[in-house]
């Protein structure tokens, strides 16, 4: 049976990349890797995966108008909210693919039609397998391409019998984040000690919780502000939360990206130390 796991954080710059780098170091020929993060992927600059297969998804629907029907009385206009048609004009970045003009539309003149949302690739990498997305510019529908992204993997994954399916998983709370974490044994939360990061964590548990989805977290740069890392413990001890590790900030997290590796791929490093007992205590919890 395929564990799920899926990174994710309240925020993005938490270093949720730089642990899944890690990860992929860790799990190397047991798992495949998913950028779940759509509107800003990154996890590719670190893995450099070689590109096997790609296919376009078509998700989002935009209107299109027959100008041979269009009597051009601007009903479309009045009624779109978004203000992306008007008589004349049709503004594909604003428009929603919501259908309203067209049944409202008195010539039957509108249609909607499927439109080239996001590339999907398979790719190999250093460290295994890789599924990620390149969505079109202006496009939509993240957390459905999310969906995508998560089932092409998990293919992947059972196909070649592997242990993991280990998703990067995109910053905050709304869509695209609720799509990383369907269907997850453990959503692993990082969050930095800042007040803001606080407040995010509060709020990525409330999705977590609604979702019963298990959480734990994981404190990144906690050696930045020893307060803030204390209360992010109280706050975990008070709502039952496990934390799995504490990261301190070193100066290879940013040589590492900026070289494109992962800070496994360096002499032996505060860091790396950190997230190899991060990953073994991720392991007991799934075994539990
Ligand atoms: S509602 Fe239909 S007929 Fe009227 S302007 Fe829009 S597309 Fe043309
Ligand atoms: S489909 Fe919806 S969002 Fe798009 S133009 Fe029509 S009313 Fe506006």
């Amino acid at each position: 049976m395929v564990k799920q796991i899926t990174i994710i954080s309240g925020k993005g710059g938490t270093g949720k990349t730089t642990f899944v780098a890690g990860l992929a170091f860790l799990t190397r020929g047991k798992a495949v890797f998913a950028d779940a993060d759509v509107d800003a992927p990154d996890l590719h600059l670190i893995l450099h995966p070689l590109k096997k297969k790609e296919e376009d998804l078509y998700i989002s629907k935009k209107v299109v108008r027959d100008i041979d029907k269009c009597t051009q009385c601007n009903i479309c206009g009045e009624v779109c909210q978004f203000e992306a048609i008007d008589s004349t004009d049709i503004n594909f970045f604003k428009c929603e693919g919501c259908g309203l003009c067209v049944h409202q539309c008195p010539e039957n003149a509108l249609t909607l039609e499927l439109v080239l949302s996001a590339q999907l690739f398979e790719s190999d990498t250093r460290f295994g397998f890789f599924v990620h997305a390149e969505m079109t510019i202006g496009e939509g529908s993240s957390g459905r391409i999310v969906d995508q992204v998560k089932q092409k993997a998990k293919t992947i994954a059972v196909d070649n019998n592997l242990d993991y399916l280990i998703i990067d998983g995109s910053p905050g709370i709304g869509c695209p984040v609720i799509s990383s974490i369907t269907g997850s044994d453990l959503a692993c939360i990082i969050v930095e000690p800042t007040l803001s990061g606080i407040h995010d964590l509060e709020r990525i548990l409330c999705v977590t919780d609604h979702f019963k989805i298990k959480a734990a977290v994981c404190i990144n740069k906690c050696n930045l502000n020893l307060d803030n890392s204390n209360q992010i413990k109280k706050f975990c001890e008070e709502n039952n939360k496990h934390i799995i590790g504490k990261i301190p900030y070193d100066e290879i997290v940013p040589t590492s990206i900026i070289e494109g590796k992962s800070v496994f791929e360096y002499k032996e490093n505060p860091v790396s130390t950190k997230i190899k007992e991060i990953w073994d205590n991720i392991k007991k919890i799934l075994e539990t």
